[in-house]
């Protein structure tokens, strides 16, 4: 199958190849890896099967020794009659936790696929298990099963289960609520700048402890800082709260934008942005210049995994200068991305979903530099001399914000540099 080619004057309503057939993705399971560690007060129980706690465990790699504030609760095999004893040892095993585990403040009862799993009704579950353990521990659920989600849709999932609970705000002053996990270190980075643009009331939703959630109302805008969040987006503007629509805060370029939408919404002088960001922007563009030297002109394919594709894309051509060969995300939410999709090239092939074998065909065809993918795929293209970054590595790593534009660079000329390396 051929990419369909796309006009110049389709850009603002760009075409895309639709694919339905196999994919490769990771299930939102995954997200629990990135979202424990943000949220250090609360405990993600896995409400699954063997293979979801094999998942977790090869996938959270190091990080299972590290006192982990995850675990799995295995559902073995279990006919209808057989589920009210699921419910009670669910009560058990929960109960053993929270009595091991005193600092646990939200427990998370996270469901995935497994028929059994799929049986047990998770919100009667925590609802029960909420008021048995209220106030101390709030109990939410959410899926995190491949059937429902991918990927990054865990925390989407997560962040949206967590929505409900946000207190109201009746402070009369403006509100800025920043939405995405994120880095501790990119969070500070980001609320200096917004301190110096006189900025001051901002919250970073999901917080540190999830005890303290933030505070919201009729005041409050809040502005999304990663690209996977569509159902949480969906949730606060019914709760009658307004988003910033931005492009996302990845590069110079995308942080400058991020940062104009929050002040131009905040009423704050452009001029007063600019003065703010000169000296980071200063910096971060002599340190992009030197991963650039080594990417300009080489031709980058993603392929759909975090939805984290389009923004990088954007990052990869304007600031970088690769050449888009393919970009592939899972979903494309138009709403969401329109500010993103709007400074792409024209013509560039997007693809959203997947046909694996297609996709592997068009791949080999363009012969890229650099393909960014899941893991599934990435031995087998590095079999063939293609080189890969996981596109697991840049949800894990602190990539977004002036400070962090040079080590997303980075990341993408690592496998070309070891490829180099190799090679002499
Ligand atoms: Fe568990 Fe389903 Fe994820 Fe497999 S895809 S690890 S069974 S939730």
């Amino acid at each position: 199958m051929k990419t369909i080619p796309i006009t110049a004057e389709a850009c603002a309503e760009p075409q895309v190849l639709r694919e339905r057939g196999q994919h490769e993705v990771f299930c939102g399971l995954t997200g629990i890896i990135w979202l424990h560690r943000k949220m250090q007060d609360a405990f993600f129980l896995i409400v699954g099967s063997r293979t979801c706690a094999h998942l977790m465990q090869s996938a959270a790699g190091v990080m299972i020794f590290a006192e982990p504030r995850f675990g799995t609760a295995i559902i073995g095999e279990r006919d209808l009659a057989g589920l009210a004893d699921a419910h009670e040892e669910l009560d058990r095993v929960v109960g053993e936790l929270l009595a091991r585990r005193p600092q646990i403040r939200t427990l998370f009862l996270v469901g995935s696929c497994p028929s059994e799993v799929i049986k047990l009704d998770l919100a009667r579950a925590a609802e029960r298990l909420g008021q048995k353990n209220a106030p101390q521990v709030r109990v939410l659920h959410y899926s995190g099963s491949g059937i429902e989600t991918t990927f990054t849709q865990g925390e989407d999932a997560c962040l949206k289960a967590m929505i409900a609970h946000l207190p109201p705000r009746s402070a009369p002053d403006r509100h800025l609520m920043v939405v995405g996990a994120l880095a501790d270190v990119v969070e500070d980075q980001m609320r200096e700048l917004l301190t110096q643009m006189g900025i001051t009331q901002v919250d970073f939703f999901p917080p540190r402890r999830s005890a303290s959630l933030p505070a919201v109302g009729p005041n409050t805008r809040f502005v999304l800082a990663q690209p996977f969040l569509a159902d949480t987006a969906q949730g606060l503007r019914a709760m009658g709260l307004r988003a910033i629509d931005a492009v996302f805060p990845l590069g110079v370029e995308g942080t400058t934008l991020w940062l104009k939408a929050i002040a131009s919404a905040f009423e704050v002088p452009e001029a007063l942005v600019d003065r703010v960001t000169e000296a980071p922007r200063t910096r971060a563009q002599a340190a992009l210049a030197r991963q650039r030297a080594k990417l300009e002109g080489k031709g980058i394919f993603f392929f759909p995994d975090s939805q984290l594709e389009i923004p990088l894309a954007r990052f990869a051509q304007r600031e970088l200068g690769m050449r888009l060969l393919e970009v592939g995300t899972p979903y494309l939410h138009k709403g969401l991305m329109g500010p993103e999709l709007a400074l792409l090239p024209p013509g560039v092939s997007l693809s959203e979903g997947q046909d694996v074998d297609r996709q592997m065909d068009r791949c080999a065809a363009l012969q890229p530099d650099l393909v960014v993918c899941g893991l599934g795929l990435a031995n087998p293209l590095e079999a063939q001399g293609v080189a890969t970054k996981w596109s697991i590595e840049l949800v894990f790593s602190p990539i977004q914000g002036y400070e962090q534009a040079s080590d997303l660079a980075a990341l993408l000329a690592r496998p070309l540099n070891r490829r180099d390396r190799l090679a002499a």
